[in-house]
């Protein structure tokens, strides 16, 4: 904004909006209270921080915690429409002009334009919110004659007064929050998270509308690497940072991907090693209470994401697969990946269980009676008993590394 610095003001408290919140009628107070705590754990580590969730709006008390400290962490929590760092007073409009007069001191260095907005919830303080508008404007003009003119239509700087029980609240900023649902308010998903680019972005968006995720990761040693797992560790911690923490469930792929290999036809192995990670992750929506499971599908990007291919997939269960990114081009999803932070890490070249297996060309129109038919020349059952008996579950913190980068620095002097 025209003449306003970035400030490094210590403000009181931190006001948040909820946008799309208040529309949600009777679910209202589940959304409040999820976001609530999603604030609470988004804080960790700020104890003296104090959260009062509201029905319109939720105050976060600073008690002198360090308000740009605890206002990167709020832009990441999903539900939070806006927010605004606000300085309290007591309910004495000569508080109120010498704050409004430090704000204007600390965060306008050249000359602009401003107006005054009151918003007045306690009806028991004697100004009104016409008279402070005019009140305070008038004595900031007299402070400040150099530096501030009045646009009531179109203001470099919209001071808002709010005047509530517990004090007189200022704030000049309004930063823009993460936007969508609270996560946790849609319910459990399961994401078949690769290493690649485009899963992260779609865990990401099934989590920007309120999903809590559970992370189903195939992994094939020896064929894939150590480096490839943790790359999909260390991107599931990218990813906690929505959220706190994710359940990460790597399911053992080697068994299966050479049985395919060895008994399907190269045009169909694609197909079939496809419809076996469904069913499996499937299996683990089931047992563990997904409602859903996510991939990071974009439609023709790749032979396994035709319609016909999701037809041939899709086959082996009724439970919802839900497709993020299924209209996104490319270069939308790397925009995507570059804003969450995940590109650099999706492009290292580990490689993964598919691409170890994937044959030179697998058919972009695979037909679904023939997709079951060589199925069934699998033992599925078996298969998939064993995978999913030694699955591997790992809870994974915001934060957490697990990539090794000595390992790389080792590899290059030897
Ligand atoms: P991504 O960038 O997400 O890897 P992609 O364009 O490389 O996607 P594919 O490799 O064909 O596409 O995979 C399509 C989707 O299948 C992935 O987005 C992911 O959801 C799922 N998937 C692929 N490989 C794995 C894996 N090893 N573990 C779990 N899910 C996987
Ligand atoms: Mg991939």
């Amino acid at each position: 904004l025209k003449g306003k610095s970035s400030s490094k003001m210590q403000y009181d408290e931190i006001m948040v909006r909820y946008g799309e919140l208040s529309t949600k009628g009777r679910n209202q107070k589940n959304f409040i209270d999820r976001l609530g705590a999603n604030v609470t754990k988004a804080l960790h580590g700020f104890d003296q921080v104090k959260i009062h969730p509201q029905r319109d709006r939720m105050h976060i008390d600073l008690n002198g915690a360090d308000s740009n400290q605890v206002m990167d962490r709020l832009k990441q929590v999903f539900g939070i429409q806006t927010f605004s760092p606000s300085l309290r007073v007591e309910s004495d409009f000569e508080a109120v002009k010498q704050a409004a007069a430090k704000m204007i001191r600390e965060q306008v260095k050249e000359p602009a334009t401003f107006k005054i907005s009151t918003r007045h919830a306690d009806h028991g303080f004697p100004m009104g919110t016409f008279e402070m508008n005019r009140e305070l404007g008038a004595y900031l003009l007299k402070e400040f004659p150099d530096l501030l003119t009045v646009d009531v239509h179109h203001p470099d700087i919209d001071l808002m007064v709010e005047i509530r029980k517990s004090g007189i609240y200022l704030t000049s900023e309004k930063i823009k929050g993460a936007g969508g649902l609270p996560v946790g308010t849609a319910g459990k998903g399961m994401m078949m998270l690769s290493g690649g680019i485009d899963s992260p972005v779609a865990a990401y968006l099934a989590m920007k509308r309120g999903v809590s995720l559970e992370m189903v990761h195939f992994y094939s040693p020896p064929y894939t690497s150590e480096q490839a797992l943790a790359k999909s560790k260390e991107l599931t911690s990218k990813l906690a940072k929505y959220c706190g923490s994710i359940k990460f469930i790597q399911v053992p792929f080697t068994e299966i991907q050479e049985t395919v290999k060895e008994k399907i036809p190269e045009g169909y192995l694609m197909t079939v090693q496809r419809r076996l990670m469904l069913r499996l992750a499937a299996a683990l929506a089931m047992k563990r209470h997904g409602l859903a499971i996510f991939n990071g599908e974009s439609l023709g990007q790749v032979a396994s994401q035709t319609m016909e291919s999701m037809v041939a997939i899709n086959d082996v269960t009724t439970w919802p697969v839900l497709r993020p990114v299924l209209s996104f081009d490319k270069t939308e999803i790397i925009k995507i990946a570059e804003e969450i932070d995940t590109y650099e890490l999706s492009i290292l070249p580990y490689e993964d269980c598919c691409t170890v297996f994937t044959p030179p060309s697998p058919k972009t129109k695979p037909n679904l009676k023939r997709a079951r038919a060589y199925e069934a020349r699998l033992d599925v059952e078996g298969l998939m008993q064993r995978a999913l008996e030694n699955i591997k579950i790992t809870e994974i913190h915001a934060g957490d590394e697990f990539l090794n980068q000595n390992q790389d620095v080792f590899a290059e002097l030897l």
